[in-house]
Parts: structure tokens; sequence; C-alpha cells
């Protein structure tokens, strides 16, 4: 893989990736410079719309590694200590220039991931936010004081940066999250070494060509690429101090518990099953279009994708109609015009998403629509599966368990908000959860006895902006402080506190004072 940049009629840098015969691999960035890896170890990617092996990522060796640790912590000599305003000025750049070139980032997350170009746009926009979030770090930066907290004394805190972190990203949202990851962490004086999903690293690659137009020192992100190998290396690397995780309940759980062992600062968003609850007072037309864009965009592979609908009472009437939404949906290759809906990442994931939707069946459920039989026209080895609903479903079903992570919403029928709410209340994961009623006290209740950590009331993917934080809860997080916003922040600093005593004549005294400093 190469980024490749190219001047237009005098228009402003675009940035571009050659995916030609002569280039088929993906290079690391390592220390300001996009470097070819030395591994003879390669995980082929291909596009999901065509099954076409479009990059080779490599497995980078140990040492390759260890080199962008080693660049990482050359960069924080310096990077940690230059002044909030300069570190805000390369981040006003790096937001100029990613949006001069959402469409271009948004193209390349298309071939490699397979989702809409409109929801790839969607992708890179809200990682853009927290970009501009970034820019007003400084402000948070400011510690706290308490003049004279005793006699010519006084205390005062300073938040600072960690030295090297790393990110780990999955492969849903090939753009926002290591967005939700690096500017934070470097605008706050911290060095990154990233390690984007091994299924689309080509959105971070184009980011890192940006961040070096934007006058980023080389070394204050690096990037390796890899699978277990590289997230072990990481979890185990003396120099790292924090790790920030998305992706899968396993591999977020086995990083915690690794990095963790070492002594790092560890936050880690996972896994999801978001419950839409349908009252029957609620406005039928908004409902029905928000749930099924909701459950099938991005074919389903959003972790704030609505995945369950829970009909309260009458509400259940309504799944007809839904249906009737879900089947006009479009399934085609993302860059497609009019398609609602690509491909899902890979022949196994289509392969789960198929065994869930079965064995759902095979317990009882009703599938009152199949996507799992679609063809794409000229597209015909991509991995689609179409918009596939499952009704009469139980709690104790597999298909409701698990995380299906496809186009797939599975349905719940339930008499009462009471029982909607102990539904979700059991259910493992607290990411997201929306209700969708007329009724302020209904809303009320729900928002205040739902045990989730994003709540929308007639907001079905009620991402929090950047100046918030993401904040999952339950089986979705481990950590104590979540991504972006002050959380975020916080995440990425430490604080030192300084007491300090200035006298202008010194009282000599004439014994050592062993009591503990009351400080009076
Ligand atoms: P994934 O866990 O397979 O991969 C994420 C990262 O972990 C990748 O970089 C990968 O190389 C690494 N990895 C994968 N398996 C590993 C293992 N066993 N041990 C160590 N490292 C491993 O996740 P994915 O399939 O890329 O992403 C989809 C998952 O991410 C879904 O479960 C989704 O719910 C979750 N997700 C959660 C959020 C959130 O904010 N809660 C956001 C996006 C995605």
């Amino acid at each position: 893989m190469s980024v490749v940049r190219l001047i237009t009629n005098g228009a402003r840098c675009q940035f571009q990736r050659a995916y030609s015969s002569s280039a088929p691999t993906t290079k690391m960035f390592i220390d300001g410079k996009f470097v070819e890896s030395k591994t003879s170890d390669f995980i082929d990617l291909h596009d999901p719309a065509t099954n076409e092996v479009i990059t080779r990522v490599p497995k980078c060796t140990q040492s390759e590694m260890q080199e962008a640790v080693d660049s990482a912590k050359r960069a924080y000599e310096t990077w940690g200590k230059t002044t909030p305003l300069s570190r805000q000025q390369i981040m006003f750049k790096f937001q100029a220039i990613i949006k001069d070139n959402i469409g271009e980032i948004a193209k390349n997350i298309t071939k490699e991931q397979g989702k809409t170009l409109i929801d790839a746009e969607g992708d890179v926009l809200r990682g853009l936010q927290v970009v501009e979030h970034s820019c007003s770090i400084p402000s948070l930066q400011m510690g706290e004081t308490v003049p004279n907290v005793a006699r010519d004394m006084d205390t005062y805190s300073l938040i600072l940066p960690l030295g090297v972190t790393a990110g780990i990203a999955p492969f849903n949202f090939p753009a926002m999250i290591p967005l939700w990851m690096f500017p934070m962490a470097m605008t706050c004086g911290n060095t990154m070494v990233v390690k984007p999903s091994e299924r689309v690293p080509g959105a971070t690659m184009m980011l890192m060509e940006m961040l070096n137009e934007a006058g980023c020192p080389p070394g204050v992100v690096n990037v390796i690429h890899g699978a277990h190998d590289a997230v072990n290396f990481i979890c185990d690397n003396p120099t790292i101090k924090a790790v920030s995780f998305v992706g899968s309940d396993q591999a977020g759980k086995y990083i915690y518990e690794r990095a963790g062992r070492n002594g790092k600062r560890v936050q880690c968003n996972m896994g999801a099953k978001n419950h839409g609850v349908v009252m029957a007072d609620a406005n039928k037309e908004n409902t029905l279009n928000q749930l099924a864009g909701a459950a099938f965009g991005a074919a389903g592979q959003r972790c704030m994708a609505l995945s369950t609908a829970v009909f309260v009472g009458e509400a259940n009437k309504w799944i007809p109609d839904l249906v009737e939404r879900a089947k006009q949906l479009k399934v085609n290759a993302g860059h497609v015009p009019g398609a609602d809906l690509g491909p899902v990442i890979s022949q196994q994931s289509k392969k789960r998403i198929h065994d869930l939707v079965e064995s759902g069946i095979k317990a009882g459920a009703k599938c009152v629509l199949d996507g799992r039989n679609i063809t794409v026209p000229g597209y015909e080895n991509g991995y689609f599966v179409g918009p596939t609903i499952l009704t009469d479903v139980k709690p104790d079903m597999e298909c409701y368990k698990q995380d299906i992570f496809g186009p797939v919403l599975v349905c719940l029928s339930v008499d009462t908000i009471d029982e909607a709410i102990q539904l979700i209340n059991n259910n493992p994961y607290g990411n997201g959860t929306a209700v969708f009623t007329t009724n302020g006290a209904t809303a009320r209740k729900f928002v205040n006895e739902i045990d989730v950590g994003n709540v929308g009331v007639n907001v079905p993917i009620p991402v929090p902006l950047p100046m918030f934080s993401f904040t999952g809860t339950r089986g979705s997080f481990l950590g104590d402080h979540h991504f972006y916003g002050k959380q975020g922040f916080k995440f990425y600093t430490q604080t030192k506190t300084v007491t300090q005593l200035w006298r202008e004549s010194d009282v000599t005294h004439s014994k050592a004072a062993v009591a503990m400093p009351t400080m009076k």
C-alpha cells in the first residue's frame, strides 16, 4: 500500500491510496516515514464487495515494532515539552486537511470495509469532531491552585502527559476510532503507537500522511500492523504507559488483563447488544424508520446498531410495517449510488451471521425477513447479507445472547415498560439503548431506571458528541475513564501536585519535626 499525494489543478493536496500491483503491501509509519516491513508474513485484505485481494497487511516483526516504540519514546522527549498552543496549532491544520479530504478517506473506507460512501463520510466526520474537540484541550490542562494552605505555603496541581501510549482499533470504524485515540493522546502531550485493525488499515495510513502535512514532528504517532503478536507486544512493552482498545469482548478482556498485569492504564470498549424499546404511543412513522436505519445501516456492524427491538404491548402490531421498510433497503457494493447497506466484513462473518439466524429459527424464532440468500448482480463474490428480521425471540436464544454484528434485527415482545427495562438491565451489555415514546413520564422512567451507558430518547444511535464521553458500561466497557471528552482527557493525563514554601526570612528550627505535618 502506498499513500500518494496528488496536486490537482492548483487545488489543495488530495490524498489517495494506490492499489497497484507494484505496491500491494500496506506500509508501516515510523518516525514520520512510510516504511515497508521486512516480514514474510502478510494478511491478505479482501474487498468485501468483490472478494479481491486489494492489499497485503504485514505482521510487523518484533524489531520493527520496537523501532516504532523507540521512535515514540524519542519524540516524547521534545513533544511532551512543546507548548500546548503549538500542539493545538498542529491540530488546527490537521483538522483542515481532514476536512478537505473526507471524500478521499471515505472512498478508502468503502473499499476496505464495505460500508456505503455516505456512511463512510459519517465515519470520518465523527472522528473529525474529536480532532476539533482536541483543539480545546489546553483549557482542560489547567491545574488547580490553593494559595496559603499553610503559612507562606501554596499547593498547585499540574496536569501532565503519560509518555508513550498505544491504540488498538477494530474494523468497523476505520477512521473514527483511531481518531478517538491519537488526536487526544497527542494533544495532551503524549506520543502514540497505533495498531489499526489488520482488516482496514488504509484510513489510518491516510491520516498519517495528513499528520505529516500538518507539521506533526516524526515519531509523535507511529503505526504498526499485525494481529495477536502486535497486541501482545503492546501489552508487554515496558515503555508503553497506557492502552486504548476498541473491539470484541474476547480481545478486550484479554488486553485489559494482560496490559493491566504489566502495570498499564487500560480502557477497553467492547461488544454490545443495544435494545430499542418501542412504546405503542410512539410516533409510528419516525420510530419504524429510525429502527430500520439503526438496525441495518452499516450492515449492522456498528457498536451502537439497534440490533434488538423490544415492542411493548400493542406496538408489536407494527412489525409487518417494519418488515416492509426493511425490504425497501437496497443492498449493494458501498460505492454504488443508492446503496443502503454494503457487504459484511468477511466470509467468516457472513457465515457466523447465517449460523446465528439459523440457531434462532431452530430455537423457535420466526424469520419474517430472510436476507441470507441474497445475491448482488455484478458482485456475486461479495459477502452480502440482506436485512433479516427474527420475531418471537426469547432471551435464552443464542441469537439474542450474542453480539451478531450483522444486518439482523431480533424482536421481542413484552407487556410493560417495566418488563422492557428489566430485560435490558438483565442483559450483560451496557453500551447503548433507546426508547421511542411520546410520553415524557415513560421516557423519564426509562432514563432513570435503565443501566446502560449511552441512552437515546427518540434518538436511535445516541453516540455522544466529543465534549461528552462515550460512556458504555457493564459488559461493554473495562476501565475507569471512557473515550474522548473530559474522561478521554483524564485517561491520557496524570496529575502532579506541588506544595511549596517560600518565606522571606526562614525560621531556624532547633530540632527535626517528626510529627505528620498538619499544615496549620
Ligand atoms: P476484534 O476484537 O476482532 O479486533 C479489534 C482489535 O483487536 C484488532 O486490532 C485485532 O487485531 C485485535 N484482536 C482481535 N482478536 C484478538 C485477540 N483474540 N487477542 C488480541 N487481540 C485481538 O474486533 P473487530 O471484529 O475488529 O470489531 C468488532 C467488535 O468491536 C464488535 O464486537 C463491536 O461491538 C466492537 N466495537 C465496540 C465499540 C464500542 O465503542 N463499544 C465500537 C466499535 C466496535
